[in-house]
């Protein structure tokens, strides 16, 4: 007699019949090979097939990513702001000076370069976000152009105007809103900025703030008490910022003792003088 399992008897991959299976998905307990083993960001050594673990329900990331995939995000609706912001201007222009000089019907055409592209960026058109990195530029040159005087002032409109294209050809929501690919890691640092443990960062603004103006030394300390009782770095997803909490709270306490001991004094010495002299 033999102890040896026949190899048809072996435990087989669910997808992958030619595999060994090394484990069962955590969700369905369907057998997983090596290849399908995946792991789901926030929920440790557990292991899941391929399905499950791009399931909303196990993977909060993914989650994450089909709540706000094709949804409007801020910038969607900034851009489509200063879009009509820009037609009504040329329109408010036009009422109330008619055409003007042939340079100045140019400059009201200039300003309605970037509609298009405003347009199509706040209905989702892929194209769009390219060029809203070269508009900018191609409105300063074209103003440029026409008032050669006037260039300091474009040159101080493009810069920030840049910068701020830049931020929005960059920023996560936003690519989710063009249904692009995001990355896990993209994913998770969004998540982590706009969910995980917010009043942990509002504990840490008031307590600095408290060091400024004590009044705000209860509200640091209350949103860090908060904030404490909410980390959890074992839930799914994990709850974290203890640290931001811990410093809320400390500041919070320190601050008014600060002012009382340190602060008061050398204010009173400075300020008594010019009062009582
Ligand atoms: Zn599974
Ligand atoms: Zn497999």
């Amino acid at each position: 007699m033999s102890l040896e399992v026949p190899a048809s008897q072996q435990r087989r991959c669910a997808v992958h019949p030619d595999q060994p299976a090394g484990g069962t998905c955590t969700r369905c307990g369907s057998f997983i090979c090596a290849d399908c083993a995946t792991s789901v960001p926030g929920l440790g050594v557990r292991l899941y097939c391929v399905a499950c673990a791009a399931r909303p329900d196990v993977n909060y990331l993914e989650a994450l990513r089909q709540r706000y995939l094709g949804r409007r995000d801020e910038w969607a609706w900034v851009v489509g702001g200063v879009t009509l912001l820009l037609c009504v201007t040329v329109v408010a222009a036009l009422a109330l000076w008619g055409p003007g000089t042939r340079r100045q019907s140019l400059f009201l055409l200039v300003l309605l370069i970037p509609v298009p592209v405003g347009v199509a960026f706040f209905l989702g058109q892929r194209w769009a976000r390219h060029a809203l990195l070269a508009t900018p530029l191609v409105v300063a040159v074209a103003a440029d152009a026409l008032y050669r005087d006037a260039r300091f002032l474009f040159l101080l409109c493009l810069v920030p105007s840049m910068v701020t294209a830049l931020r929005i050809h960059r920023d996560v929501r936003n690519q989710l809103f063009f249904r692009l690919p995001v990355s896990p890691e993209a994913l998770k640092v969004m998540w982590n900025r706009r969910f995980n443990n917010r009043i942990a960062r509002h504990a840490l603004r008031f307590g600095l703030g408290a060091v400024l103006l004590p009044l705000w030394a209860p509200i640091a300390v209350i949103c860090g008490a908060v904030a404490l009782t909410r980390v959890d770095p074992k839930a799914t997803p994990p709850i974290g910022r203890r640290g931001q909490a811990l410093t809320g709270i400390f500041l919070g306490l320190v601050s008014p003792l600060l002012w009382w001991f340190v602060l008061l004094p050398v204010l009173d010495r400075w300020l008594s003088p010019m009062f009582y002299k």
